[in-house]
């Protein structure tokens, strides 16, 4: 009699020390999984979107839960696995709606992601794709942070479910979802990450997943130009740009890593995006700086910048943070760049600010994580070897 669980196939891998963390990971991740553990090869794949649509569309947190899957094969997934979310250090909710997580990965690495209400056809999540960055964009908080790593697909996963939990969005429905659209603008620069990006995004699309359609998942860059390709290529995600700047000197300023990656080689790497003007266009992200980058003739050289590509502009009032050495723009300012980018055809939404009171707003993400150095490590070493020595 075939059983659904081969035993005799378990490989030694299959029983680990710590259980192994199913929430977040991807449906080849979960078939691998399965296989491992010794489900019947014919049926991996079946059992794989079963757990899987527990995990994306119900939310479960507990194997009992997946009531059409056997009993013996929940207690032997719950023997050697959990399905958890990374812990929620801080949880905070502004006046305008706006929710911010700050979020525990492991020891000294912790990132934000914050949900923004009323963006898409309801809401939108901010993710971060690293904790603290290698680009030092002098107008953003995360720029003062080094970069501590890149989180994982399943990390990147997480700040999803964290959300969706917080929003009561289980089981998930189609219809009158509040959480609608992924940006990847939170913490870290994405193309320094693109695999678990690539990875995350997979996850997030599949209609075994979290079903969020590839169109409603924007990828912002302050200008990898060589990576967008790739990109476009491996996720079809809408792209945006983190723009700030019309001409190389201030940009090389504001978005240091125009230096490498000048504003010429960017436009070139824009205009060979997928579908690029198949009804597609790219939002580029311009903040408005007091005397910095706001003049009329600067609003006019963005016009002749975007020229053949279809594009947003989204006009963002410049959030403070602690120290940072800008000014806003004055708002009768951003209105008239507006109107000079509303002449020449582009949609240039001035976008209100949202949660400044809980520090969620764009470019004010933060947290206080550091990369732990080789010599302190060592130097922890030492002093626990001393501690026990005494
Ligand atoms: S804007 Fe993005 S790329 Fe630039 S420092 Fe901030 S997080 Fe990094």
């Amino acid at each position: 009699m075939s059983t659904e669980l081969d035993l005799s196939r378990r490989s030694a891998s299959a029983a680990p020390a710590t259980p192994v963390n199913l929430a977040g990971l991807g449906i080849e991740r979960l078939r691998t999984r399965l296989a491992e553990i010794g489900i019947e090869p014919r049926k991996v794949k079946m059992r794989a979107n079963q757990v899987s649509r527990w995990i994306y569309h119900y939310g479960v947190t507990n194997f009992d839960e997946m009531t059409d899957i056997a009993k013996d094969m929940r207690a032997k997934l719950a023997a050697d696995h959990v399905l958890e979310r990374p812990q929620i250090v801080e949880h905070k909710v502004s006046v305008d709606g706006t929710q911010k997580w700050l979020t525990r990965y492991g020891p000294n690495v912790e990132g934000e992601s914050v949900y923004i209400p009323d963006v898409g056809k309801s809401g939108a999540l901010c993710v971060s794709s690293q904790v603290g960055c290698t680009l030092n964009c002098t107008f953003c908080h995360t720029g003062t942070q080094k970069l501590v790593r890149n989180l994982t697909a399943q990390e990147i996963v997480s700040q999803v479910l964290i959300a969706r939990d917080a929003l009561g969005e289980w089981p998930t429905s189609n219809e009158d979802r509040k959480l609608t659209n992924i940006v990847f603008m939170g913490m870290g620069e994405p193309l320094y990450n693109l695999d678990n990006v690539v990875e995350a995004i997979d996850t997030l699309n599949d209609p075994e997943g979290l079903s969020i359609g590839r169109r409603r998942i924007t990828v912002s860059t302050a200008g990898v130009a060589p990576k967008i390709p790739e990109l476009g290529a491996r996720t079809n995600a809408m792209l945006a740009i983190s723009l700030h700047a019309v001409r190389d000197d201030l940009r090389n300023e504001i978005v240091p890593i125009n230096k490498k990656y000048d504003l010429k080689t960017l436009f070139e790497a824009i205009r060979a995006y997928p579908e690029i003007g198949n009804s597609r266009r790219v939002t580029f992200e311009y903040v408005m700086l007091k005397g910095v980058n706001d003049s009329m003739a600067e609003a006019r050289d963005l016009v002749r910048l975007l020229k053949g590509v279809p594009a947003k502009i989204n006009l963002i009032p410049f959030n403070p943070w602690p120290g940072s050495p800008y000014k806003c723009s004055d708002w009768e300012t951003i209105e008239t760049f507006a109107e000079v980018l509303n002449r020449a055809g582009y949609a240039s939404p001035i976008r209100t600010p949202r949660g400044r009171d809980i520090f969620a707003a764009c470019g004010q993400l933060r947290s206080e994580s550091v990369k732990e150095r080789a010599s302190d490590k060592l130097k922890a070493r030492l002093a626990q070897s001393e501690s026990a020595a005494e």
